[in-house]
């Protein structure tokens, strides 16, 4: 049996520090969450950084409340180890800035506090609550207009809990007394390996259209399953995708390709109909039976990324257009050739291909809003990956090749694409023996350098 300190204990059912605003508009409310005594959940401190403790406890002292909250509960009490860990507090940021130094106030839409330390950043927010839905946005012209345009409202914690996406997403680990807190369901979801939005999928999809790619992503990551009024919402709302934020959208597309989650992720938003408004271009060239190969790359890439191996954002997305450039270059070689067998004649020239590739992807690169930069090297590395296809015979020019910029991610690239097509693993092997070669010669001729600079101070 535990023994708590009372004066320790906060109850998710005491208020002592609700704000103005939440006391006055729901009086009524009875905040009473599921609470799992620390006996009977998994979350151990001892998985919980020192800093991150510090935060918690100092709030705490204070006589704030300071629970752990959002997918950092979720990973811990899934035995995995969270990415990071996030504190939220009825403690307004003005409150958390002068308790701790070593912090910042950030953000202007919501504003955050981020409290530094050498090696971490921790982030703390306080509770808030979805806007008024009734109370149309100042500018908005447009009826029924549903996108969340501003969230900055302080709420209790069970506001808080309901603004959150899934179930899963919305548990609180209070530090006052070890429990877990859950006011949604979120823990029986996390053991029947469910995804669920919290509230009608129908509001929440078209409030954050992003919210659907995100459940797909959960369930491609934790291999849960999305609970069915949840799927249904995704197809009933898909086309709505295009009204989110591009930079949003990108940077979630981006984040399934450099965790390793993208086969399954790709797959359910094929299934869901949620790539084909997205992306048409992609989906056309991968829908039924079209590209095994893709399916396969993004599996080698998956366990790839998960294995550790930094591959670039310019990589990541190369690899996602590869089979609809590969279908481009193709049908522009048939086109040439007017319905004859494949010829010399007909292939297209490096310099043509460069040309073609940066045409196709501009129009795909502006709708995702991707930075200039990642432009650039996306169209590095699929120019140097067609480059790297036909090996020039010439020596000095196989070494002017492995010098170039781009040549590590072209090289990855080809990886990727021979070892799930089959195609091209000869030249993929050869280009990889020889960059070897380059690299060994060009260590040796670095430490002679370095022992001869050595041998001269010495003198
Ligand atoms: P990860 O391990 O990838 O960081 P996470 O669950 O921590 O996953 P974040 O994107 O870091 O996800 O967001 C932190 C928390 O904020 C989520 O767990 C969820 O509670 C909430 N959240 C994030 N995005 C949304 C959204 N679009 N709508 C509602 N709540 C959201
Ligand atoms: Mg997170």
């Amino acid at each position: 049996m535990e023994t708590s300190n009372p004066e320790e204990v906060l109850a998710p059912t005491r208020d002592e520090h609700s704000t103005d605003e939440m006391s006055a508009e729901e009086p009524s409310v009875v905040e009473a969450g599921n609470v799992i005594d620390r006996g009977d959940h998994s979350i151990s401190r001892r998985s919980i950084p020192e800093n991150v403790l510090k935060v918690l406890y100092r709030l705490h002292r204070s006589g704030y409340r300071a629970y752990l909250c959002g997918g950092s509960v979720r990973d811990l009490i899934m035995g995995r180890t969270p990415k990071d860990f996030d504190v939220v507090t009825d403690a307004h940021p003005g409150d958390v800035r002068r308790l701790f130094r070593n912090s910042r106030i950030i953000g202007r839409r919501f504003r955050l506090v981020h409290i530094i330390f050498q090696d971490q950043v921790v982030e703390v927010a306080t509770f808030r609550r979805e806007p008024d839905r009734n109370a149309p946005p100042p500018d908005s012209e447009v009826e029924e207009d549903f996108l969340i345009t501003d969230d900055n409202t302080f709420g209790s914690p069970l506001q808080d809990a309901r603004r959150r996406d899934f179930t899963i997403n919305a548990m609180f680990y209070n530090i006052a007394d070890f429990s877990v807190i859950d006011y949604v369901g979120g823990l029986e979801d996390i053991a029947e390996g469910r995804v669920r939005v919290i509230g009608d999928p129908d509001v929440r999809f078209r409030e954050d259209p992003v919210r659907m790619m995100r459940a797909i992503e959960f369930a491609s990551r934790l291999g849960f399953e999305i609970e069915a009024e949840t799927y249904q919402g995704i197809l009933r709302h898909r086309n709505e995708i295009l009204k989110a934020s591009a930079p949003r959208v990108s940077e979630e597309i981006l984040e399934l390709l450099r965790r390793g989650w993208s086969r399954g992720a790709i797959r359910l938003m094929v299934d869901t109909g949620l790539l084909e408004p997205l992306l048409p271009e992609i989906y056309n060239s991968i829908k039924g039976e079209r590209a095994p190969y893709f399916w396969k790359m993004l599996e080698v890439l998956d366990r790839t990324v998960q294995a550790g191996r930094k591959i670039s954002d310019a990589v990541l997305l190369s690899v996602l257009v590869m089979p609809w450039v590969v279908d481009e270059i193709e049908r522009e070689e048939a086109k040439r050739r007017g319905g004859d067998e494949p010829d010399e004649a007909s292939r297209m020239r490096i310099g043509e291909v460069i040309v073609f590739i940066r045409e196709l992807i501009q129009p795909l690169c502006a709708r995702l809003a991707l930075a200039a930069g990642t432009r650039h090297q996306m169209e590095q590395a699929l120019e140097t990956f067609w480059r790297l296809l036909e090996p020039p015979s010439d020596r000095r020019a196989q070494f002017r090749a492995v010098y170039r910029d781009p040549f590590n991610d072209a090289l990855a690239l080809l990886e990727l694409f021979a070892l799930s097509s089959g195609r091209y693993v000869d030249v993929f092997r050869q280009w990889q023996a020889f960059a070897v070669r380059v690299k060994r010669a060009q260590e040796e001729v670095e430490g002679t350098v370095k022992k001869r600079r050595r041998r001269r101070k010495r003198n």
